[in-house]
C-alpha cells in the first residue's frame, strides 16, 4: 500500500520580521513531522537553499536567509552540525549570490555557509538511473546525515516551476549542470539526481515568491507562506496547486514521481495548517510573461530548446528585458535568437539570426555568434546593437 504523505502549509503577516520567520517555520516543521528521525545528536545536515545568482532577497529569487537561519537553529538544538550549503548557476559566482541575498549575515553570526563549487567531489552511482549512471557529486553533501532542501516558490522559464526535486540540481558543479542539458536531459536527469540525495525535509520559501520571467527576472509576490514535508512531490504537488499549476505539468516532480521519490496523487497527500484554497493565487507562467511583458516587434523568434541551460536563457532573458526598458525592441524586428545544443540547424530563413553560447558554433557561419559559456550579456547586447554596452545605455537613457 502506497504510504501516505503530510504537506504542511504555513502563512505570516508580511512583512515578517525574523522572528515571524522563526516561528513560521518551526510551525512548518513541526506540523509536517518534526526533525526526530532526520537529526540526532552528532549529525552534519546539509541545508540547501536557492542562490542560482546574486539577487537581492526582495526579488523573490532566492531562499530567504531568516527561513535557513531558523532551521540552522534547530538542527543546532537537537546537538547536530549544520552547513548551509550552494552552488549557483553555471558562470554565476556562488559568493557573489551569497553576498547579495544576505547569507554573509549568517556567516558573520558564526552559521557555516558553504560554496559546493569549490568543494572536492566523489562518483556516485546511480542504481536506478537510465539517463545517468554515475556523477561527481559534493563529498560533503554525500557524506552528510541528512539534506534539508530549502527552494523558493517561482515560475521557471523551461521546467514550469521551480520547486524540490529542481532545486536539488543546485549542488552540482557546472561541469555536470551543462551536461544534464546538453547531454542527459534536464528533466528526467534532475529526477535521477534525487534518487542518490533525496531531501529527508523540504520546507519552500514562498514569503516572497516570484512568478513570470523564472527563475531570475520575473516579478516578486507576496504570499507569506512556507510549504514543508519529507515528501518532495507531494511538496511540489502541492506547492504547483497553491500556485495554481497543473503539477503533473511540472516535469522534474512527474519524473521524481515515476521513479517512486514521492507520491503526486492528491487524494494520498494530508495538507495541515492551512488548506490549499485559502491561500492559493494563479502565478503567471514565464511563457505568458514573455508573450506579455516583452512586447516583440513583427519577425521576432526566440528558439530556446531543451538543451539551453540557464546560463544561456538568463543571459538572453536579461538583455531581451534590458531592450525592453530602454524602449529598443525595435532592434529585434525580423530578427531570431538561437540558443542551446543542437544536432541540426535551424530552418533556413531569411531573418537576421544570432546564434548564442559555444552550444551553437557548429552553426555559427549561418548567422552571427556570441561566444562563451554562457555567454556574456554584455555581448549579447552589442551583438544585437552593433554597439558596446556601455554606449548602448548611454544613448537610450540620454
Ligand atoms: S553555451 Fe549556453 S546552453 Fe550551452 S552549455 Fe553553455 S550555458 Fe549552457
Amino acid at each position: 500500500m502506497t504510504q501516505r504523505s503530510t504537506v504542511a502549509i504555513v502563512r505570516t503577516p508580511m512583512p515578517p520580521d525574523e522572528e515571524d520567520v522563526d516561528r513560521m517555520v518551526r510551525e512548518a516543521v513541526r506540523l509536517s513531522g518534526g526533525l526526530d528521525g532526520i537529526v540526532s545528536a552528532g549529525d552534519t545536515i546539509i541545508i540547501k537553499p536557492n542562490l542560482l545568482a546574486p539577487a537581492s532577497p526582495g526579488q523573490g529569487a532566492t531562499t530567504d536567509w531568516r527561513i535557513c537561519k531558523s532551521l540552522a537553529n534547530q538542527v543546532r538544538e537537537k546537538g547536530a552540525k549544520a552547513i548551509i550549503a550552494e552552488a549557483s548557476a553555471i558562470g554565476a559566482d556562488t559568493e557573489e549570490s551569497i553576498k547579495a541575498s544576505g547569507y554573509d549575515v549568517l556567516r558573520a553570526q558564526g552559521y557555516e555557509v558553504l560554496d559546493l563549487k569549490t568543494c572536492k567531489t566523489v562518483k556516485v552511482p546511480i542504481p536506478k538511473g537510465t539517463v545517468l549512471s554515475e556523477l561527481s557529486l559534493p563529498e560533503i553533501v554525500m557524506q552528510a546525515n541528512a539534506i534539508i532542501n530549502v527552494p523558493k516558490m517561482k515560475t521557471h522559464d523551461q521546467v514550469l516551476a521551480t520547486l524540490a526535486i529542481k532545486n536539488m540540481k543546485g549542488i552540482l558543479p557546472d561541469t555536470l549542470k551543462k551536461k544534464f542539458h546538453t547531454t542527459f536531459g534536464v528533466f528526467r536527469a534532475v529526477a535521477e539526481l534525487n534518487t542518490v540525495v533525496k531531501p529527508a525535509l523540504s520546507v519552500i520559501d514562498g514569503i516572497i515568491a516570484q512568478e513570470g520571467l523564472g527563475p531570475l527576472f520575473g516579478t516578486p509576490v507576496e504570499m507569506g507562506l512556507v510549504i514543508a514535508g519529507r515528501d518532495p512531490v507531494a511538496v511540489d504537488t502541492i506547492t504547483g496547486l497553491v500556485m495554481g499549476l497543473e503539477p503533473s505539468k511540472i516535469e522534474t516532480t512527474a519524473h521524481a514521481a515515476e521513479l517512486g521519490l514521492g507520491t503526486m496523487d492528491v487524494d494520498m497527500i494530508d495538507v495541515v495548517g492551512l488548506p490549499v484554497a485559502q491561500v492559493q493565487r494563479r502565478f503567471q507562467l514565464a511563457s505568458e510573461a514573455l508573450e506579455n511583458d516583452l512586447r516583440f516587434p513583427p519577425g521576432f523568434e526566440l528558439l530556446f530548446n531543451e538543451m539551453a541551460c540557464t546560463g544561456c536563457r538568463n543571459g538572453v532573458l536579461s538583455t531581451l528585458r534590458d531592450l525592453e526598458i530602454e524602449g529598443r525592441m525595435d532592434i529585434l524586428r525580423d530578427m531570431r535568437i538561437v540558443a542551446g545544443k543542437m544536432d541540426a540547424p535551424p530552418p533556413a530563413s531569411d531573418k537576421r539570426t544570432l546564434f548564442v553560447g559555444v552550444c551553437t558554433a557548429a552553426f555559427k557561419d549561418l548567422g552571427e555568434y556570441v561566444q562563451g559559456c554562457p555567454p556574456n550579456n554584455v555581448d549579447i547586447i552589442s551583438a544585437i546593437t552593433g554597439t558596446s554596452d556601455h554606449e548602448f545605455f548611454a544613448r537610450t537613457t540620454e
